[in-house]
C-alpha cells in the first residue's frame, strides 16, 4: 500500500524509552491517517476518565495520510489528545512543513505518553529517537526555541513547540511550528505542558511510496486547474461574462462560467482567509462585540473594511504556503513603526482579524497584526485568547471585573493596548491572566455574578 509506512512511533515519557508499533493495512482503509489514525489508536489504547494533564494522556502528533507524498495539499499534520479545555475530545491541524518531515522519518505518526520530571525534547529522524534536556529551553518563547534547537541540531530541523502559555498550564495555549503555523485548538499545548515536552524536532530524508504515480500527478493537474486564475483574470471573466448577456443563447452556452469557485481560488491567493473578514462581518458570520453586536450595526463597513482584505496589503512583505500547496494563502507581514510595530510576521488568519477585531470592536490592524504575533509567540490559541478577552471586556462593561481587578487597565471595547498587555498576562497566568488563563467557561464560573450569561463558549 502506497503513501504510508505501515508504523507509529511511541514515546513513553516516564520511561524516557521509544518503540515502533506495526500498523496493520485495513486499519488505514478504514481510518485513513491524521485525525482518523489518531482516534483510533487513542481509543485502543487510552483509558477513560483519565486526567487530561497527566500521564495517561496520549498526544499524538499525526499526519495526514497522503501528507510526504506530492499530493497538492496534504501538507498539513494533527494534533490529537484529549482536551483539557473541554474533557472531551481534543483535536488541532497546522500546516506549513513539519507534516512531511514527520513521514520523511518513517512513521505514520508519533504517539507521546507520560510525563517527564524534567523539561525535554524529542529529536527523530529516519535513523535515531532521542529524548533530551530542555532546561535550556524552558522559558523561551516559540520563536527563539525554534532558533534555538535550528542552531543546535542543523538547518532543515522542522520544530513544534510551546511557548510560556503551554508551560504554564494555561487551557487555551497551542503547539506552534514555524513562527506561526499553529496548532491552537483543545488546549492541547497546556497537554505538552503538563509533559513537561517543550518541543519536537524532526528531520528524516526517507521517500514517502506512492502506489501510483502516474495517477498521483493525474490527480495534481486537475486539483491544480481551478487554481491557476488570479483575482484580474477573475475580474475579467465576470467583465466578459457581462458581454455575454447580449450573445445569442447558443453561444452563452459555450462558454464555461464559474466565477464564484474562481473567485473565493483568487482571493484566497491574494488576500488569505482574511479576505472576507469585513463580509463576514456585514453578513453576521463573524463574531462582534462578544457575539452580542450586529455587525451593520455596531461595526459597520468603515471600521470592518480596515481589518480586511485589501486594508491589509500594505502590511505584506512576502508570499507563505504550506508543503505541497499550489494555492499559498498565506503571508508575512510587517508593522515598521508606531506603537505596534512587529517584524516580519505571520499574516492573521480570518479568525483572529475577527477575534481581535469586530469581536472587540478595534479597527486598528496594526494592533491585530501585535496581538497575532503576541499569540504565536507566547504559545496561545488567537481565537480563545480573543474570545476570553471579549468575554472580560463584556464583564467589565457590566460592572463584573472592575478596574482593580484589570490592575488600573480600561478594558473598555476597542482599547486595543488593553488587549496587548493581557495577552501576556495570560500566557504568563499574572494579574487578570490568571483567571482568563483557562478559557471562556472556567472564568465565567469563576467569576459568578451572572456573568455565565455573556460566556460564549
Ligand atoms: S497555504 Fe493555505 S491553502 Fe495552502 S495548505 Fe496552507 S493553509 Fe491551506
Amino acid at each position: 500500500m502506497g503513501a504510508c509506512w505501515g508504523k507509529i512511533l511511541w514515546i513513553d515519557l516516564d520511561t524516557s524509552t521509544s518503540q515502533v508499533e506495526e500498523i496493520s493495512s485495513h486499519v488505514y482503509r478504514q481510518y485513513l491517517g491524521g485525525y482518523g489514525l489518531g482516534v483510533k489508536i487513542l481509543l485502543d489504547n487510552q483509558p477513560a476518565r483519565i486526567d487530561p494533564l497527566g500521564p495517561d494522556n496520549i498526544l499524538a502528533f499525526v499526519p495526514g495520510l497522503l501528507s510526504g507524498t506530492r499530493t497538492f495539499f496534504s501538507g498539513r499534520y494533527m494534533v490529537v489528545g484529549k482536551s483539557p479545555l473541554t474533557g472531551g475530545w481534543g483535536d488541532a491541524n497546522s500546516g506549513g512543513s513539519l507534516s512531511p518531515e514527520i513521514k520523511a522519518c518513517g512513521c505514520d505518526g508519533i504517539f507521546v505518553r507520560g510525563c517527564s520530571q524534567k523539561p525535554v525534547y524529542i529529536h527523530v529522524t529516519e535513523t535515531t529517537v532521542e529524548i533530551k534536556s530542555a532546561e535550556h529551553l524552558w522559558g523561551l518563547d516559540t520563536f527563539e526555541t525554534e532558533d534555538k534547537l535550528v542552531a543546535e541540531l542543523g538547518p532543515g530541523i522542522k520544530v513544534a513547540t510551546i511557548g510560556p502559555g503551554g508551560e504554564n498550564l494555561a487551557l487555551i495555549a497551542g503547539i506552534f511550528n514555524e513562527k506561526g503555523r499553529t496548532a491552537a485548538r483543545s488546549g492541547l499545548g497546556a497537554v505538552m505542558g503538563a509533559k513537561k515536552l517543550k518541543a519536537i524536532a524532526i528531520r528524516g530524508k526517507k521517500k514517502v511510496p506512492v502506489a501510483d504515480p502516474a495517477l498521483l500527478t493525474r490527480a495534481n493537474k486537475a486539483i491544480a486547474l481551478p487554481l491557476q486564475f488570479n483575482l484580474h483574470q477573475v475580474e475579467k471573466v465576470i467583465g466578459d461574462a457581462a458581454k455575454t448577456w447580449v450573445l445569442p443563447p447558443l453561444l452563452r452556452r459555450r462558454i464555461d462560467f464559474k466565477p464564484t469557485v474562481k473567485m473565493v481560488v483568487s482571493s484566497l491567493k491574494e488576500h488569505g482567509t482574511g479576505a472576507a473578514t469585513a463580509i463576514s462581518v456585514e453578513s453576521g458570520d463573524a463574531p462582534v462585540r462578544n457575539w452580542k453586536g450586529v455587525g451593520m450595526v455596531d461595526f459597520p463597513w468603515k471600521y470592518s473594511s480596515k481589518i480586511s482584505d485589501k486594508s491589509t496589503e500594505p502590511y505584506v512583505t512576502k508570499k507563505y504556503r504550506c508543503a505541497n500547496c499550489p494555492l499559498g494563502c498565506g503571508a508575512l507581514v510587517s508593522v515598521n513603526n508606531g506603537k505596534y510595530a512587529t517584524k516580519e510576521t505571520h499574516r492573521p488568519e480570518y479568525e483572529t482579524a475577527a477575534v481581535f477585531g469586530s469581536n472587540i470592536l478595534n479597527d486598528n490592524y496594526e494592533a491585530i497584526i501585535k496581538a497575532n504575533d503576541l499569540c504565536n509567540r507566547f504559545g496561545l490559541d488567537t481565537i480563545s485568547t480573543g474570545s476570553v478577552i471579549a468575554f472580560a471586556m463584556e464583564c467589565y462593561e457590566r460592572g463584573i471585573i472592575t478596574a482593580e481587578d484589570t490592575g488600573g487597565i480600561p478594558l473598555v471595547w476597542g482599547n486595543a493596548d488593553s488587549v496587548i498587555k493581557l495577552i501576556e498576562d495570560i500566557a504568563y497566568r499574572q494579574g487578570l491572566g490568571e483567571l482568563l488563563a483557562d478559557g471562556v467557561a472556567r472564568a465565567s464560573k469563576i467569576l459568578g455574578h451572572g456573568s455565565q450569561e455573556y460566556a460564549i463558549h
